[in-house]
Formats: structure tokens, C-alpha cells, sequence
């Protein structure tokens, strides 16, 4: 590489699709003009490294057989082996694990962490399908990918729908073929198999270290600010629950059945609880029952999407009445939506960093894996804290810099470190 290369041009304009995959690329080439991204290495990025699609085909418990389509996305591994999880659920596209493995390629570039950038999942509806049959989906899945994955090439995690349980199937499924256990193979897993303590907990706990981080840019302690979060899996409830424990006042939530909203706050221990035994938080007494748009819309001063991509759009993000969003889910914003949040003053904490924790403590559980020495828990939080605490003011400063949203602040650290190492290592002819 040579700095005589073309440089990068600007591309036709996309159109206004709220398409996961367009939604990525549009935030990209505004970061690869702003830095001046040669044209090569723009093409490079733009293309994943490797696009798997198999059939996945199992024994239904009935006895018929069914076809399942699965999916991974190798977007990048040029700063170390692909990391990322996989996802079971009816909608799974290519075009959404385009776009999810690009953003684990930012997203370890941004943490700083030797991984590149992958994502995977299968077209099923896990919900309809018992334990036997996810099972036996899990291993054919994991035997078909048996090529792609492993722990110095491509490293799976739990993401929608998938849990500890799934990588516990994975990395036996591996292993039974390496004809030794290969613990470091997947992340996520059981701490009796080799799971970090507070993997569970991370994604939740890192975007409540960058929520903390931006209600005191803005002059809100803790104790008087009042939050709303959309979606109550892994990521919601351990984000609400740990910023109920700083004294955050949590007043709206919701799951796939609606949202629920108490002006006092909720008292988020008594609400896992309750969802633990009736498995919703919608027939919670002591809360009023709004529509997800509501959730949105309230007043508040920090709005947390972490449910699913494409809740914040073009149309109701003039509606919205928060002054922070921190982005928990995966793209839960259109690139369309960005300039109107922007102009509305909104402070936005990109998915790619406020997420971040899950994959932080991921490499963690790798590192530990591979060493066989396992950390406490305090040593893995206060890692935690740390990196997430850094790549939070490593975003700010970058958007300074180049006097931009945070977003495309986090976007350039990406790509800026990923073209670098990308010119030290050369392509291989
Ligand atoms: N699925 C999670 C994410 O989207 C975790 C990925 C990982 O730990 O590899 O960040």
C-alpha cells in the first residue's frame, strides 16, 4: 500500500431504506470521507471477508424432517481471529449479518481488543421449537461451520435468542471433532465449562458505565436522572437493574408483549423477579400499560433502545423527548434518523460503543480459556470498567477532533485503526 492510491470517492446516494446493512455503510462513508479513506481500502472494507450460507436440515420430534437456513458473516479479520454471536430468529436476513459483523469489526476496534468481526444465525423461530430440536439445530449448524469456526479463526457468542446453553452445544459439538475439548472454540458458555464470571452481566454493565459517562457531560447526577429502556432481555434488565442500583430512576420498560410505565420509578430487583415467575413484565402491578411508540416518545433523560434494530427512524425521532440515547441494542437507530436526532440536540451513545461490554468481557473469557486461569469477578468488572471508561473518551475525543456526532467519532477510530494495521500487514498476492 502506498499513499499514491485514488482516493476515496464519493458514492451515489442511497435510498431512504431503513435496510441494517445501507444503515451501516451510510455512517461509514461519512466517517471514509471525513478521513480521507483511500479508495482500496474503502472497497476492502466495504466487501465481508466471507459470507457462509448452509442448510441446516434436523429431525423435527414428530419425526419429519426440516430445513433450516443458517448464516455467517465474516466481515473482517485482519486484527486478530472473527468474534461475534449468533442469532436464531425468524427475520435473520445476509443483509442483517452484513451489517452486524461489520459493526463487531468496529466495535472490537473501538474496545481495542484483537478481534475482528463476525456474526452469524439461522432463519428459525425458537420459540415454536422444544430443547431437543434447538439441540440437534445447534450441533448440525455447528458441524456445517466446523471449517469457519475455531478459537484462533472465528469464535461465536450468545446474542438474540441463543444463551449459554447454545455455546455449551457448540463447543461440545466442536470439540467431539477435535477429539479434545476446545473450550476457547465459543464465549458465553456455563462458567463450569470455561465462562467468565460476569459475561452474563457485561453488555449491560458497560452501557451503564458510558449512560453514567454522558448524564455528567450534561450535568445530571445519577440520583436525579430518569430513564426509559426498550426491550427486557439479557441487555435491558441488567442495564436497568444496574442503573437502578446507582440510583437511576427507571420509569418506563417494555418486552415483546408492550411496556409498562411507573412515574415513581420501578423497583427493578422486584421486576426480574416477577418476570422470572410470570416470564412478562406487562400484568406488573403498580404500572400503566403504553405502546412501545409511548416508550419512546416519554420525556425523559436517558432513552435506551435494547430490543432489535431500526426502532429509531426518519418518522419518530422528531418525537422523541429524551436528551441522551444510549444505544444497547445493535443498530437500533436508521442512518436517517441521525441528522434529525443531531438537529433535536440529542446526545447519541453509538451502539458500537455502549454495547461494547459483551464482547469486552468476551475476549476476557478467551484470554482465560487459553491461559486455563481463571479471573474473580472484581478483576473482570474493574477490567471492564476500565476499557469501556476509555473507548468512551477515546469517542468523545474523536468527535472533537474532527467536530462530528459521536457516532461518526467512534466510526473513524474504526476504520482509521483497521486501515492501519491493514497497510502494516500488506495484501497478501
Ligand atoms: N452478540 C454480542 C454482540 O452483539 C456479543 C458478541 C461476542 O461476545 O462475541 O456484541
Amino acid at each position: 500500500m502506498n499513499s499514491s492510491m485514488n482516493h476515496y470517492k464519493e458514492p451515489a446516494p442511497i435510498l431512504d431504506k431503513e435496510n441494517p446493512f445501507e444503515s451501516m455503510m451510510e455512517r461509514f462513508e461519512i466517517a471514509a470521507k471525513i478521513i480521507g479513506l483511500d479508495q482500496g481500502i474503502y472497497n476492502y472494507l466495504k466487501a465481508p471477508t466471507k459470507q457462509v450460507i448452509t442448510s441446516v436440515p434436523i429431525v423435527m420430534d414428530d419425526g419429519k424432517l426440516e430445513v433450516f437456513e443458517g448464516y455467517r458473516v465474516i466481515h473482517n479479520d485482519i486484527l486478530g481471529p472473527s468474534k461475534g454471536g449468533i442469532r436464531y430468529a425468524p427475520d435473520v436476513t445476509l443483509d442483517e449479518m452484513k451489517a452486524l459483523a461489520a459493526w463487531m469489526t468496529w466495535k472490537c476496534a473501538i474496545v481495542n481488543i484483537p478481534f475482528g468481526g463476525a456474526k452469524g444465525g439461522i432463519k428459525c423461530d425458537p420459540s415454536l421449537m422444544s430443547q431437543n430440536e434447538l439441540e440437534r439445530l445447534t450441533r448440525r449448524f455447528t458441524s456445517n461451520m466446523l471449517d469457519v469456526f475455531g478459537p484462533d479463526r472465528d469464535i461465536p457468542a450468545p446474542d438474540m435468542n441463543t444463551n449459554e446453553q447454545t455455546m455449551a452445544w457448540i463447543m461440545d459439538t466442536y470439540s467431539m471433532h477435535s477429539k479434545k475439548t476446545e473450550t476457547a472454540v465459543v464465549t458465553g458458555k456455563p462458567t463450569l465449562i470455561g465462562g467468565s464470571l460476569g459475561r452474563k452481566e457485561a453488555t449491560g454493565r458497560g452501557v451503564m458505565t458510558v449512560a453514567l459517562g454522558a448524564l455528567s457531560k450534561i450535568g445530571i447526577k445519577p440520583e436525579n436522572a430518569v430513564a426509559a429502556i426498550q426491550g427486557f432481555g439479557n441487555v435491558g434488565s441488567i442495564t436497568a437493574h444496574a442503573l437502578y442500583e446507582k440510583g437511576v430512576k427507571v420509569v418506563a420498560l417494555s418486552d415483546i408483549n408492550g411496556a409498562i410505565f411507573n412515574s415513581n420509578g420501578f423497583n427493578i430487583a422486584e421486576l426480574i423477579e416477577h418476570v422470572e415467575r410470570h416470564k412478562t413484565l406487562i400484568d406488573y402491578q403498580n404500572a400503566e400499560v403504553i405502546s412501545n411508540e409511548e416508550l419512546l416518545e416519554l420525556q425523559c433523560d436517558i432513552l435506551i433502545p435494547a430490543a432489535k434494530e431500526d426502532q429509531i427512524t426518519s418518522k419518530n425521532a422528531k418525537k422523541l423527548k429524551c436528551k441522551i440515547i444510549a444505544e444497547g441494542a445493535n443498530g437500533p437507530t436508521t442512518a436517517k434518523a441521525d441528522p434529525i436526532l443531531q438537529t433535536k440536540g440529542i446526545l447519541v451513545i453509538p451502539d458500537i460503543l455502549t454495547n461494547a461490554g459483551g464482547v469486552t468481557v468476551s475476549y476476557f473469557e478467551w484470554v482465560q480459556d487459553r491461559m486455563g486461569y481463571f479471573w474473580t469477578l472484581d478483576r473482570v468488572n474493574r477490567r471492564l470498567d476500565r476499557m469501556m471508561h476509555e473507548a468512551f473518551v477515546n469517542v468523545y475525543k474523536s468527535a472533537a477532533k474532527y467536530d462530528v456526532s459521536l457516532r461518526i467519532g467512534a466510526y473513524i477510530i474504526a476504520i482509521e485503526k483497521v486501515a492501519q494495521t491493514l497497510k502494516l500487514r500488506g495484501i497478501y498476492a
